[in-house]
C-alpha cells in the first residue's frame, strides 16, 4: 500500500481448544477424521498454481493403520524440479513489488482460515497422517501454525521499522530486500506447522519458494497449500513438490539462482546438504543463506531438592507425548539416588494407566510411530538394551506392528552414562535414566554437557536456587532452549523462540525475528540533502 506507514494488527497466541467429551470441536474433528479416512485422495504437485499429475506415485497410509490406503501422491522428476524453480523465479518480481502489507494480509488471512473453517480439517489430516492425538494435532497444526503466521507479521514489521540514524543533512534508509533468487524449504514429518512456516516465513519477506515436504507429511501439506491458495497466495510464490529427496535437492542446489535453504530435519541430512552447497559455492550468484534446525538428545537433570511428582510428570509428558517424536522430547534423565526410586515408581504407576492406540479414540495418550523404518530402529534399540549388561528395561519394551507401528513407552535404566541411548537421537518413546550419587551433582552437570553432540533443549529440576544457578552456568551451551522446573518441550511461538546450536542446528530461532532476518538482504541508501559542490575540505584552506 502506498502513501502510509501501516501498523499490523495486534497479536496473541491462539487459544488451545480442549476437545473435552461432548464438546462441539470434538464432534467436528471426529467427523472430519472419518470423512478424510474414507475419501481416497490423489495429491498432485503444485507448481505455478497448477496441479501437476505424474505417472509415478507413492501411496499414503496412517502409521497406526498402515494397511488402510489413504490415496497417493505424485512424484516429481528433474523436469518438475526445474519447472518449480522457474515458476518461483517468475513469480518473484510481482510478489516482492506487492509490498509488505499486501503479503502480510494473505498470511494473516491464512491464519484465520486455519483457526476457523479449516481447523477440523488440518487437525484431522495431522491426526491421520502423522498419528497425533487431538491435543498434539491442535497445538501443532492449528495453534502453532496460526501463531507462526501472525507473529511473523509482527516481527517483520519490527524489522522493517529498524532504520539507521541520520546525522544532520543526510537521510539514511535501510531497505530489507528479499534474497536474490529463490529459497528452498525442506520440512520434516513431525510438525504440520513447521512445514507451513519453513515456506511462509521467507515468503512473507518477499521471497519465492520451492517446498519439498517430508514423504510422511504430504497429506497435511496438501491442506496447507489449499489454505494458502484460499487466502489468496499468488501462483508460483510457493511451489510444492514431492519425491526422491536426494534427486530433488541435487537439482535445486545445481541452480545458480539458489539463494538459501530453510531446513528442519535430521542432523546427518543437513550436514550432507551443507557439504553439497559448499562444493557448489562457485556456481551461485550469492552466498546462500543456510538455516537448519536439526536433531536433539534432550535432557532432564534432577537435583535432590526437586519435587518428585513434578519430575515424573515432566518425564512422562516430555518423553512420551507424540511418541517422543519431537525434536525437543526428553530422552535422557539424570536422577539423584535419594529420590530416584520415588520418581521411577510414580512414572511406573502412571505408565500403567496410559493407553496406546489410534488417535481417533480420545482415551489414547500414545499412538503409532511414523513409519516402518522408525519402528525397526526403535525395536532394535530396545532389543539391544535387553541384551546389554549395562541396561535394564524398567517399563515398556513391547513393540507391535500387526496393525500399526506401535512402540510401548519405554524406560531404560543404565549404569553407563555414555550408553548409546544416552548419546544418540532415537526419536521415539524411549527414555534412558542414569542414577547418580547425590554428592556428584556438579560432576554430573559436566557429564550432561559432554555426553551428546546435540544442544537443543534441556531442563533442570530443583528447589535449591544455588543448584539451579550452577546448572544454568555449567549448561550454558548444552541447550538452546533451557527450562527450569518444566519439561523441555512445548515451545510457544513469540514466547519461547525455538532452536539449538552444536549439532542441533544454526539456532536461528523459529518463531522470532531472528529467523526472519535470515531471509532478507538489506540495502542501505544514503542521500545527502545538500550534496557538496567543491572537493576542497576546510583544512586545505
Ligand atoms: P529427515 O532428516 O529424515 O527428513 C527431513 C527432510 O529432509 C524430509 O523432507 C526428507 O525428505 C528430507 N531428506 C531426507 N533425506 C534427504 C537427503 N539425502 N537429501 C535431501 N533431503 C533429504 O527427518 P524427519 O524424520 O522427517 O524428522 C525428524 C528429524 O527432524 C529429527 O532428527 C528431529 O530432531 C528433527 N527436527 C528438528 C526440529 C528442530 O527444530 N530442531 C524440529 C523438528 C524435527
Amino acid at each position: 500500500m502506498k502513501n502510509s506507514f501501516i501498523k499490523s494488527p495486534s497479536v496473541e497466541n491462539e487459544e488451545v481448544l480442549l476437545y473435552a467429551p461432548g464438546s462441539k470441536e470434538k464432534d467436528e474433528v471426529l467427523k472430519a477424521y472419518d470423512h478424510l479416512l474414507n475419501t481416497k485422495i490423489d495429491i498432485k504437485l503444485k507448481i505455478d498454481g497448477r496441479e501437476i499429475d505424474t505417472k509415478e506415485k507413492n501411496k499414503m497410509s496412517p502409521p497406526h493403520d498402515y494397511k488402510n490406503i489413504l490415496g497417493s501422491y505424485s512424484i516429481a522428476d528433474k523436469n518438475h524440479v526445474d519447472l518449480a524453480i522457474k515458476s518461483s523465479l517468475t513469480a518473484k518480481e510481482k510478489w516482492n513489488e506487492l509490498g509488505f502489507s499486501e503479503r502480510a494480509s494473505i498470511f494473516l488471512k491464512a491464519a484465520e482460515l486455519i483457526c476457523g473453517p479449516y481447523r477440523k480439517i488440518i487437525n484431522a489430516s495431522t491426526m491421520i497422517a502423522q498419528s497425533k492425538t487431538i491435543h498434539q494435532a491442535e497445538i501443532d497444526a492449528a495453534c502453532e501454525f496460526a501463531d507462526f503466521l501472525r507473529f511473523n507479521v509482527k516481527f517483520a514489521e519490527e524489522i522493517y521499522n529498524e532504520q539507521p540514524i541520520s546525522s544532520d543533512g543526510t537521510w539514511n534508509k535501510l531497505s530489507y530486500r528479499p534474497l536474490e533468487g529463490f529459497v528452498y524449504a525442506i520440512s520434516p514429518f513431525n510438525f504440520t506447522a513447521i512445514g507451513g512456516n519453513l515456506c511462509a516465513a521467507p515468503a512473507l519477506m518477499g521471497n519465492t519458494i520451492v517446498w519439498k515436504p517430508s514423504d510422511y507429511q504430504v497429506f497435511s501439506a496438501k491442506v496447507t497449500m489449499d489454505i494458502f491458495e484460499e487466502a489468496g497466495l499468488p501462483d508460483g510464490v510457493i511451489n510444492m513438490i514431492f519425491g526422491d529427496p536426494e534427486m530433488i535437492t541435487n537439482q535445486v542446489l545445481s541452480s545458480k539462482e539458489f539463494a538459501g535453504i530453510h531446513f528442519t530435519g535430521s542432523t546427518s541430512v543437513f550436514k550432507n546438504i551443507w557439504r553439497k552447497i559448499g562444493n557448489n559455492i562457485n556456481l551461485y550468484k550469492n552466498y546462500p543463506r543456510i538455516v537448519g534446525e536439526t536433531g536433539g538428545k534432550d535432557f532432564i537433570m534432577v537435583h535432590p531438592s526437586a519435587n518428585v511428582k513434578e519430575v515424573s510428570t515432566a518425564v512422562i509428558r516430555g518423553s512420551f507425548e507424540f511418541q517422543g517424536q519431537k525434536c525437543s522430547a526428553a530422552s535422557r534423565v539424570y536422577l539423584p539416588k535419594s529420590i530416584a526410586n520415588k520418581v521411577l515408581d510414580i512414572i511406573g504407576n502412571k505408565l500403567s494407566e496410559i493407553k496406546m492406540g489410534p488417535p481417533n479414540d480420545f482415551q489414547n495418550f500414545i499412538t503409532a510411530v511414523i513409519h516402518r523404518d522408525a519402528f525397526e530402529r526403535l525395536k532394535n534399540a530396545i532389543q539391544d538394551a535387553k541384551s546389554s549388561k549395562d541396561v535394564k528395561v524398567l517399563y515398556g519394551g513391547n513393540c507391535d506392528d500387526s496393525v500399526g507401528y506401535f512402540i510401548e513407552p519405554t524406560v531404560l535404566v543404565t549404569t553407563d552414562p555414555k550408553y548409546i541411548t544416552m548419546e544418540k537421537e532415537l526419536f521415539g518413546p524411549i527414555v534412558t535414566v542414569y542414577i547418580y550419587d547425590d554428592k556428584d551433582y556438579s560432576k554430573v552437570l559436566k557429564l550432561v554437557d559432554t555426553t551428546s553432540e546435540y544442544a537443543l533443549t534441556g531442563a533442570i529440576f530443583a528447589k535449591d536456587r544455588y543448584a539451579i544457578k550452577e546448572a544454568l552456568d555449567k549448561l550454558e551451551n548444552s541447550a538452546g532452549n533451557f527450562y527450569i522446573n518444566d519439561k523441555p518441550s512445548g515451545a510457544v511461538v513469540g514466547q519461547q523462540p525455538f532452536g539449538g546450536a552444536r549439532a542441533s542446528g544454526t539456532n536461528d530461532k523459529a518463531g522470532s525475528k531472528l529467523n526472519l532476518i535470515r531471509w532478507v538482504s538489506p540495502r542501505l541508501i544514503k542521500e545527502p540533502l545538500l550534496t557538496p559542490k567543491d572537493y576542497k575540505y576546510p583544512f586545505l584552506g
